[in-house]
């Protein structure tokens, strides 16, 4: 056997390999009330950091719009501001994941109720390195909301409310659920863009640093 001096260490990147399942990719759930920023933040850290986006709203969306009966279902509950049930989201989630080709993932919007995160956690398993909660009062939130003519069925002033409602009431505790375990990182998201990205970039610089792998060779 080889004495100590022998020992070479070599610093070798942590390469991906196989499957999307055993590649396990790092996972990041960005969560915010309607208005706080998600979707702004989200392009914001794709272009800086390399992840790739998915909206589980935007899957959902693109869904309604196929005019299956799925997504005649999915378009009526959206206008309502309610919870689509979870095995269909958790079914385009898991597509979109498999699709996306990255091993950097940003979720937006996801897991907004304790039945998504069960979903998540039994169909795919992939515990999130972080969780980004952008914090915004609800009249910022509000004005942002009226402001953003997107063109979107549920951002009137009646579903918004109800959206406000289902996130103090449903999502939250799923941010409290995630703060439990320490994964949590709060950001003051009442500031414009540019600042809240600011804060933003910290933390992804912290969690993007190359990896090393150090194999021993005796
Ligand atoms: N939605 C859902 N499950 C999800 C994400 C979205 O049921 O995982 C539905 C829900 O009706 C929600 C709407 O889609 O109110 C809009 O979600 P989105 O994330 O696009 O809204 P945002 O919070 O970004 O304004
Ligand atoms: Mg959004």
């Amino acid at each position: 056997m080889g004495s100590v001096t022998d020992v070479a260490v070599k610093k070798l990147p942590c390469l991906p390999e196989g499957t999307f399942a055993q590649k396990k990719p790092t996972v990041v759930f960005v969560l915010g009330g309607p208005g706080s920023g998600k979707g702004t933040q989200c392009a914001k850290i794709v272009q800086h950091f390399g992840f790739a986006h998915i909206s589980t709203g935007d899957l959902l969306r693109d869904e309604s719009r196929s005019g299956s009966e799925t997504g005649n279902m999915i378009e009526s509950i959206m206008k309502e501001g309610k919870m689509v049930p979870a095995e269909v989201t958790i079914k385009l989630l898991q597509k979109a994941m498999q699709e996306s080709g990255n091993d950097k993932l940003l979720i937006d919007g996801f897991p907004r109720n304790e039945e998504n995160r069960a979903a998540y956690e039994a169909v795919i398993k992939i515990e999130p390195k972080l969780v980004l909660f952008l914090d915004c009062s609800e009249e910022e939130m509000e004005r942002r909301l009226l402001n953003r003519n997107q063109g979107r069925l549920d951002d009137n002033i009646e579903t918004m409310r109800k959206r406000f409602k289902v996130f103090k009431e449903s999502t939250l505790p799923v941010i409290e659920y995630y703060n439990s375990k320490g994964k949590v990182r709060k950001i003051d998201a009442g500031k414009p863009a540019e600042e809240v990205f600011e804060d933003i970039k910290t933390i992804f610089t912290s969690i993007s640093q190359v990896k090393h792998c150090f194999c021993v060779i005796l």
